[in-house]
């Protein structure tokens, strides 16, 4: 696809273009990652953060949040129960946390990749090399860290740097590639002052990046940040933050990213409690990532308001989750899950 014809995709005329793209979406999704959906469960480990993004709920200057940090025996009960409610993956997401030592999670991902047959995702913000070498090092297989927009002035004023000579996102997933990591990012969608344009370049910019794993949500406003204090005045050609540009969006980025896998975020399900990840599913996604955070964390994890998964238990929410995956016809994905674009990937090295 070329730079106009996914700039066009996003703008659809009328509703069967719309309905078109979604069933072409869907078509590739089948063709190339199959009808598993893979479950990957969520351990929100820390809410500290050392940043200031300007759209993140938890964010440094955000007083009013109660800050916490697992310990490594509550995650590996966690892991436990993914290991239980048959999810092949972990993933540990965080705040920027300078208390998660090299060491300390280096030392947790040799337990649970020891102690379980998961698969371990981190998603703990820009660290350094050394850091996510030994990280790498200690089994961990897969990296997520979004870009948030390619329109780099934007990103700028919303994400301000730790240090001026820190190395952007960019490099460090160029870096976590070369590390050997199954790399993932992503954007939000809607975030004030994208563009129809930008959005077509963040595809361009997922496709040129060669992810494995591409999350994408809707951007929502969070009252104690900047962002959703003071928005600026929105463009002419400003992006929805709408559950239909999500799936635009979504389906755009299977096209254009086939053989990537791509989740139905907890964002999209914030937006339609009922239908969002199913609709997801149908439209390009083909992961879920349930949340496995004790529940006494989960409200002191609201990077956005609302978030759908604050109230519902693990086994209470998979086992709705798999009543909606048997009513699509889809079977819940076995083993790690890896992409087949990392699978690819990781062929052509062998080879060489
Ligand atoms: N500290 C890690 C993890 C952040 S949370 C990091 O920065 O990579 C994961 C993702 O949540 C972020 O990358 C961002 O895209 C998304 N997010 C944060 N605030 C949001 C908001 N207000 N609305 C929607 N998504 C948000």
């Amino acid at each position: 696809m070329t730079a106009s014809e996914l700039r066009k995709l996003l703008q659809p005329a009328a509703e069967a273009e719309r309905l078109d793209l979604y069933a072409r979406a869907d078509a590739v999704r089948r063709a190339r990652v199959g009808e598993e959906v893979h479950l990957r469960g969520l351990v929100e480990v820390s809410n500290y953060c050392s940043r200031q993004c300007h759209y993140c709920g938890i964010r440094a200057d955000h007083r009013e949040v109660t800050r916490y940090r697992m310990r490594s025996d509550e995650v590996l009960q966690c892991a436990q129960l993914a290991v239980k409610l048959g999810y092949g993956t972990l993933v540990l997401q965080a705040g920027e946390d300078p208390g998660l030592t090299r060491d300390a999670v280096a030392h947790l991902i040799r337990r649970l990749k020891s102690e379980t047959p998961l698969a371990v995702t981190l998603s703990l913000g820009e660290r350094a090399l050394a850091e996510l070498k030994a990280w790498r090092d200690a089994g961990a297989d897969r990296y997520l860290l979004r870009f948030e927009t390619s329109n780099e002035e934007l990103y700028r004023r919303i994400h301000p740097p730790l240090r001026a000579d820190a190395p952007d996102r960019f490099t460090l997933l160029g870096m976590l590639r070369d590390l050997g990591y199954e790399v993932g990012s992503g954007v939000m969608i809607g975030v004030p002052g994208q563009t129809f344009d930008d959005a077509a370049r963040d595809l361009e910019r997922c496709r040129e990046l060669d992810l494995d794993m591409i999350g994408i949500g809707p951007y929502l406003p969070h009252p104690a940040t900047p962002l959703g204090q003071r928005p600026p005045s929105a463009a002419p050609d400003q992006v929805p933050n709408s559950e239909e540009m999500t799936y635009l969006m979504l389906a755009g980025v299977r096209l254009a990213c086939p053989a990537t896998n791509i989740p139905a975020t907890t964002a999209l399900a914030t937006l339609n409690a009922e239908g969002g990840r199913t609709s997801g599913l149908q439209r390009g996604a083909n992961v879920i990532m349930p949340n496995l955070t004790p529940m006494e964390y989960r409200r002191c994890y609201e990077i956005y308001p609302g978030k759908r998964c604050v109230s519902e238990p693990p086994e209470e929410y998979d086992a709705r989750l798999r009543a909606q995956l048997a009513a699509l016809g889809r079977p819940a994905g076995c083993g790690q899950g890896a992409s087949p674009n990392w699978q690819q990937r990781r062929g052509i090295a062998a080879a060489q």
